[in-house]
């Protein structure tokens, strides 16, 4: 089976760790929502939720 995916709570970010590989923040697995950031710079829903860069990210993090 695959891995459980936890979001981030600080940036949303999606990874398989507790804490975000990506700003150290805690993740959860309560999340909702798929969102893959193919080009930060040309999405206005990173531009929206200050991404900044590429990757998996969750809409919703409770
Ligand atoms: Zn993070």
């Amino acid at each position: 089976m695959a891995a459980i995916l936890k979001a981030c709570k600080e940036c949303n970010f999606i990874s398989e760790d507790d804490t975000c590989p990506r700003c150290g923040g805690t993740t959860t697995k309560e999340w909702q929502g798929y969102l893959a950031i193919l080009d930060y710079t040309k999405s206005e829903i990173a531009e929206r939720m200050s991404i900044k860069a590429n990757g998996r990210y969750a809409l919703k993090v409770r």
